[in-house]
């Protein structure tokens, strides 16, 4: 079978709810993906930051495979062997106290949301049913209908309504705004340290600060959305480390198991997350042992192979390496450690046509909105892999 036989098969029993590159992957190792044509490609995506530690990492597929054959899933209606050592070992990396497991991003966002409102109205003592949470424009944090509903990406929330109220948009970058629309019901204010699905959107130096010293001053809760800003990705364990604060709450998801299994998050203190009683929120898989195994491993490969050192060097290495390109097309490069994004002018007519070219040449990127080439490959990129892409970038970006 051939790459258009896989993609004839998809597309006639898949719902059409993304646009892949027409690269079909039959497996990976570390930075590189093979297609079923026998083709080799560099992976500049990483699965939106999930594989940081890199493709079927051995150390990561071994805890997998051993814990597999141990016990996978108890529901927490029973205790397991794994999960304790989990909430310990995250707990000491990061200094929140308590850890509450999910799977998938947007469930840990929704977790967070509702611990949010759960702490405003029991310790905040906001009137019931009025609590607020404050977002940012241009914002991603998954896609429930919850989520959706402080979208500002029309297509997200198309056809999805009515939406879940309680939510507030201010400007991303704009304190100002943010202290203007707080008020006595403002429970929360979620905000992703570097906007990823945004087109990895830098906030102006000092954003995050303030806001969380406004944050501080009016009570109000100060989540990060690391799940994809996280782990490593902006060349620190968190990308909000870089304004030298200390969210009450942050949400990781993406890398927490290096791509192996589908693990989130939320990390807090007492003050915050102890505001759950039992049956107040669940997850049948949350907390299973083979995704606190598969999570405990990928976060020791993380710490012990010096990765978050590695995007911050290689990542300085990459952006001061495409500053180099003299191309008609870009308007900027921007980013921290390996998160990258090239922001094309609008003439150059979208991104997706050179994230096309580029995967003929052995580059795998893909646009953010229109005009984004993102590239942020897995945290164990070498300087030799970037000095092979970066000639083949350049050729792309002086296309016509
Ligand atoms: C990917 C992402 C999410 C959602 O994660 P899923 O696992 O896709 O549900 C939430 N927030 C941010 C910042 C993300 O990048």
């Amino acid at each position: 079978m051939l790459t258009r036989d896989f993609i004839e098969i998809e597309e006639k029993y898949g719902a059409h709810n993304y646009h892949p590159l027409d690269v079909v992957i039959t497996k990976a190792n570390g930075v590189w993906v093979y297609d079923v044509d026998g083709n080799k490609y560099l992976d500049c995506l990483a699965a939106y930051s999930a594989v940081n530690q890199g493709h079927c990492h051995p150390r990561i597929v071994k805890a997998l495979q051993t814990q597999a054959e141990k016990v996978t899933l108890t529901s927490r209606a029973f205790r397991n062997d794994q999960l304790p050592f989990l909430y310990k070992e995250l707990s000491e990396l990061t200094g929140y106290q308590m850890v509450l497991p999910m799977n998938s991003g947007a469930e840990a966002v929704e977790t967070a949301l509702k611990a949010a409102r759960k702490w405003g109205y029991k310790v905040k003592g906001i009137e019931e049913n009025s609590a607020e949470i404050i977002t940012c424009t241009n914002n991603f944090a998954g896609r429930t209908i919850s989520i959706i509903s402080f979208s500002t990406v029309e297509q997200y929330k198309d056809g999805f309504g009515p939406f879940t109220p309680g939510f507030r948009v201010i400007e991303y970058g704009n304190a100002d705004e943010l202290e203007k629309v707080i008020n006595k019901n403002t429970a929360a204010f979620l905000v992703e340290p570097i906007q990823g699905e945004g087109g990895v959107i830098v906030p102006p130096e000092g954003f995050l600060k303030k806001a969380y010293d406004i944050c501080k001053k009016n009570n109000v809760l100060f989540i990060a959305d690391e799940i994809q800003s996280g782990l490593g990705r902006s060349g620190k364990l968190f990308a909000f480390e870089y304004e030298g604060i200390r969210p009450d709450a942050v949400i990781i998801g993406k890398a927490l198991s290096g791509g192996c299994y589908p693990v989130s998050a939320v990390l807090s203190d007492k003050e915050f997350l102890g505001v759950f009683n039992p049956g107040d929120h669940g997850s049948t898989f949350g907390g299973n042992p083979l995704a606190a195994a598969v999570a405990r491993e990928s976060i020791k490969v993380l710490l012990e192979e010096k990765l978050i050192e590695n995007s911050f060097n290689m990542g300085k290495y990459f952006r001061d390496g495409l500053a180099k390109i003299k191309s008609k097309h870009i308007k900027e490069i921007r980013g921290k450690g390996l998160f990258i994004g090239v922001e094309l002018k609008q003439e150059a007519n979208g991104a997706r046509r050179f994230c096309e070219a580029l995967m003929k040449r052995g580059i795998l990127c893909k646009e953010t909105h229109e005009n984004v080439i993102r590239f942020a490959p897995p945290l164990v990129i070498k300087k030799e892999e970037i000095d092979w892409a970066l000639p083949i970038i350049e050729e792309v970006l002086l296309m016509d």
